[in-house]
């Protein structure tokens, strides 16, 4: 199975949506509703496990508004109709000097009894209002993070249209033998130190290099003992989550040379990322070289070959 950068990519943004969402929200109820008394474990996991949100919605609904105002001294939540803070006693609101009645901020004269209320005798400091930033942020992630997700879905259907638009060109050759080979070329060593690993199965040398315009993806397999031969070669193109690959497929046939060589190569306007040997739709196990040379079917085999 091939594990590519792209899939653990992907992986970790469905991670981040489907467990750390969940856990942000979570959070947030808990402290909130610890903070207004109400019961916070349960709005956690209600938070947390109700899907869409509506959890969270269902607790934005229904908490209280009981800790919105805090003291200017000791920060504790206050209510509106306090006059003075139960915890450290700061005044919140200015009595009447005359019959002691809790005067608004904005009153120039008493309700009670007519007096005046004189702008310099003013000594209480409101309550402050606390601003709810967790809110923000919580839902600044919730609605950023569908958006990211769309925006990197659409990117990747842009370039999967680019493959699929460039157009590819194949060409294969099956069943070389390695004697066909240029002495001392680059594929010629490649089968040897093969050889000298000593084990049976498939071994694959990729290369690619551009010719003009065109990017040549190159593929040699090396297949020793692996009872099968070529049934079709193709590319796969890459989506969401899976790179492109060079995809050559075996059908089983015990008759087959107990060690051969296959050429792939594949031409279009991106290189193949990667190489998929298959045989009765398993994918099987393949040792794969990167080179940086142009390993072309005729600059490896010899001349006679090439035609
Ligand atoms: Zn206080
Ligand atoms: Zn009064």
């Amino acid at each position: 199975m091939f594990v590519t950068m792209r899939m653990v990519l992907l992986l970790a943004v469905y991670a981040a949506l489907f467990l750390g969402i969940p856990i942000l929200i979570s959070v947030y109820v808990y402290r909130d509703a610890k903070a207004r008394e109400m019961p916070a474990a349960l709005w956690a996991v209600v938070a947390a496990l109700c899907p869409a949100f509506i959890g969270l919605v269902i607790y934005l609904l229904a908490r209280t508004g009981r800790s919105s105002l805090r003291c200017p001294g000791c920060g504790g939540p206050v209510q509106e109709s306090f006059a003075l803070c139960p915890r450290c006693g700061a005044l919140l609101k200015d009595r009447c000097q005359k019959c002691g009645f809790a005067l608004e901020r904005d009153w120039t004269v008493c309700p009670s009894c007519g007096q005046p209320i004189p702008e310099e005798g003013r000594q209480a400091v409101p309550p402050v209002k606390k601003g709810d930033r967790g809110l923000q942020w919580l839902l600044g992630i919730v609605i950023a993070v569908p958006v990211v997700l769309l925006a990197v879905v659409l990117l990747s259907l842009v370039s999967f249209q680019g493959v699929a638009d460039g157009g590819t060109s194949m060409m294969g050759v099956d069943a070389i033998s390695a004697s066909d080979l240029r002495e001392g070329s680059a594929v010629a060593q490649w089968v040897a130190q093969c050889d000298a690993a000593g084990e049976d199965g498939i071994y694959a040398l990729a290369s690619v290099y551009q010719d003009g315009d065109t990017a040549v993806s190159c593929c040699w397999l090396y297949l020793k003992n692996v009872d099968g031969l070529v049934n079709h070669y193709s590319q796969r193109e890459g989506g969401l989550l899976s790179d492109s690959a060079l995809v050559v497929d075996l059908t089983p046939d015990a008759t087959a040379p107990p060690a051969y060589l296959v050429y792939v190569e594949a031409r279009g306007s991106e290189s193949v990322d990667g190489v998929l040997v298959t045989m009765e739709g398993e994918t099987l196990d393949c040792a794969v070289t990167e080179s940086g040379e142009a390993l072309t079917y005729e600059g490896q085999v010899y001349p006679y070959l090439a035609s």
